[in-house]
């Protein structure tokens, strides 16, 4: 069984990691192992067969299994930094309940594109709740919203993050997404009368940041809590609670008293791990005085991390927000142990976390490379009316008129086989 279930996984860990990270081959299988160990002692709960599916799945394929009515399914769609790896995108996680809900906590940069491989429509993940607006946990906020015509979005784009308490109101959620909007002003108006746009609009909530256990929000039986983090100011945490089960997490955060008490025994906590001073110097090239101020008066090392954890005894943990790879995770788990034996995942990108009453089963996800958009769920509807653009005269100048007849032929041939009658015409 061992043996069996050891040889393909790697087989299909190893595919993936040539696929898509090259060098991560190494890191990916040690893991792997590990969960194979851990699923070798777990008793098959059905019936091998030569002609049917395996009845235990030991990775995931996004969109292949049903939740149970009362399961979570986390997905790590970036576990890095804010410099930029193949291998990790920044800060974020996808949450999928058994009630059909959706949310995404945190959006880095890179972390699009890990959540578009999971083929999810885009109209069910309409909800983002940020807990800061470091770049490293929102800036794929811009992708995600300005790509949603494209990517068969139909609905408006739902957006929680800080504000008020006491923080500059240009420092907020609601200034920064107003900014966002303006920013891509070129793009929604050169588009606008030619595809359908309602994916451009934004609703957008600032929670405040400063209260402890605030209740940011509350629909279908799932209640969203906000704590206050340390981490400059105007940085949140999250607890999720629904059908019993309880997520705890950390955006960025040193250790903190709230944390402390609402997260205890929680059945999932994410939470920050920077590296330790050392690493930071031979890794980021950090000074000694930078390295060591960045992961002990704003970010979690291995240590602090350790100590909650250890504080806060969550059923299971996961440590993600680090550079995960064979020289760097054997000194943040030394680190971590030495303080805490409970379960720890140090997260990966595409990583899966299968939460219920019972426990939590940790996975990976073999996902496709080659992504396209899922079909639209909604009949796309392009607005009509005055404001629809219209490319300068001055410009449609350059077109060569030889290229008409192409043109033509082009459009004669799909109307043929499509049996419709446009005509091309550059200017409408
Ligand atoms: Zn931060
Ligand atoms: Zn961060």
């Amino acid at each position: 069984m061992f043996y069996r279930a050891f040889t393909r996984n790697t087989f299909i860990a190893s595919l993936t990691g040539a696929a898509l990270f090259g060098a991560a081959i190494l890191t990916l299988d040690v893991d792997i192992r590990l969960k194979d160990a851990q699923a070798a002692a777990t008793p098959a709960t059905g019936e091998q067969s030569l002609a049917k599916p395996s009845p235990d799945r030991d990775v995931y394929y996004p969109g292949t299994e049903e939740l149970a009515a009362d399961e979570m399914r986390v997905i790590a769609c970036g576990t890095g930094m804010p410099m930029p790896r193949l291998k990790q995108a920044a800060a974020c996680f996808v949450i999928e309940l058994g009630n059909g809900d959706k949310f995404i906590f945190d959006m880095g940069n890179g972390s699009f594109e890990r959540i578009h491989a999971l083929g999810i429509p885009l109209d069910y993940l309409d909800k983002v709740f940020i807990t800061h607006p470091h770049m490293d946990h929102m800036a794929d906020l811009a992708t995600f919203y300005m790509t949603g015509p494209q990517n068969n979005r139909s609905v408006p784009l739902r957006v929680w993050g800080p504000g008020g308490g006491g923080m500059r109101p240009e420092w907020g959620m609601k200034a920064a997404m107003d900014h966002m909007e303006k920013t891509w002003a070129w793009m929604s108006g050169t588009l606008a009368g030619t595809i359908d746009t309602t994916a451009f609009k934004l609703e957008v909530t600032e929670y405040d940041w400063s209260k402890v256990n605030n209740v940011i929000y509350e629909d279908n039986g799932v209640v969203i809590r906000s704590l206050p983090a340390i981490h400059f100011e105007g940085t949140a945490s999250f607890i999720l609670e629904w059908s019993g089960l309880r997520l705890a997490f950390s955006g960025d955060s040193l250790p903190n008293k709230w944390w402390i008490e609402h997260t205890q025994g929680v059945d999932l906590a994410i939470h920050e791990c920077f590296f330790t001073p050392d690493m930071a110097m031979s890794k980021w090239s950090f000074s000694s005085q930078e390295a060591l101020n960045a992961v002990t008066t704003v970010h979690a090392n291995p240590s602090y991390f350790a100590k909650v954890m250890a504080m806060t005894k969550p059923k299971h943990a996961v440590a993600y927000h680090f550079q995960n790879d064979f020289d760097t995770q054997p000194i943040i788990r030394k680190a971590i142990e030495q303080i805490y034996d409970g379960p720890v995942d140090y997260a990966q990108d595409f990583m899966v976390w299968n939460v219920t009453k019972e426990g939590v089963r940790t996975r990976m996800a073999v996902v496709n490379p080659e992504a396209y958009p899922p079909p639209p769920l909604k009949e796309k509807k392009v607005e009509a009316g005055g404001d629809r653009y219209q490319t300068p005269d001055s410009v449609l100048a350059g077109w060569p008129e030889e290229f008409n007849a192409l043109a033509e032929e082009i459009y004669s041939d799909f109307n043929q086989e499509h049996g419709t009658d446009y005509k091309f015409q550059l200017k409408k």
